[in-house]
Formats: C-alpha cells, sequence, structure tokens
C-alpha cells in the first residue's frame, strides 16, 4: 500500500508535450535555465493540470534535469553523477563587413 499523502511539488499534476522543431513558431523563456529557446527548436511544453494557463517552454534536457532533481525519470545511480558540462549554444554567423 503506498501513502496517499504527498507533498504537492507542482510536478505531480502536470502535461509534458513534446514540441516538434516545425511547431516552434515563437521563442520562449525557459523556467529552467532562464535562457531563450529559440523558434525552431523542439523542446516540452508543461501544462499543469489544474491550471493549464501556467503552461511553461522548456529546453529538453533542462526539463530532464528537473524531473531528476525531483526523483523522476531516468537511473538514480545516474542522478548523482555530475552533468557533462555547459552546453555552449551555437553561434549565428554575423555577416562580414564588405
Ligand atoms: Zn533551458
Amino acid at each position: 500500500m503506498r501513502e496517499e499523502r504527498e507533498d504537492d511539488d507542482g510536478l505531480d499534476d502536470v502535461a509534458v508535450r513534446h514540441v516538434q522543431p516545425y511547431q516552434a513558431v515563437k521563442a520562449y523563456r525557459c523556467p529552467g535555465c532562464n535562457h531563450e529557446i529559440a523558434p525552431g527548436v523542439g523542446h516540452k511544453v508543461v501544462v499543469p493540470v489544474h491550471s493549464p494557463d501556467l503552461r511553461r517552454h522548456w529546453h529538453t534536457p533542462c526539463w530532464e534535469a528537473e524531473l531528476r532533481r525531483h526523483g523522476r525519470g531516468g537511473s538514480p545511480t545516474a542522478a548523482n553523477r555530475a552533468p557533462k558540462g555547459p552546453k555552449r549554444p551555437k553561434h549565428r554567423r554575423r555577416p562580414r563587413p564588405g
């Protein structure tokens, strides 16, 4: 028997949808890393079941890291390992002056 009492951490009743790159037509702010999710980047939309207005857009790796922080998903041993290091954003090539 599992206990019904659980801390409502905000992660219990969320619907997570994957947004395909072609569906991402706007830039969003990722609450995980506080950086922008650029248009055309596949990511996750996390919708609280009880308050759908509070949906947030997350980078896929940021959301997976968030799940691990809450002990969800992935293997428990892997969660203890340090992350590989910051991902470097792709740099846009700037046109050279003439
Ligand atoms: Zn992020």
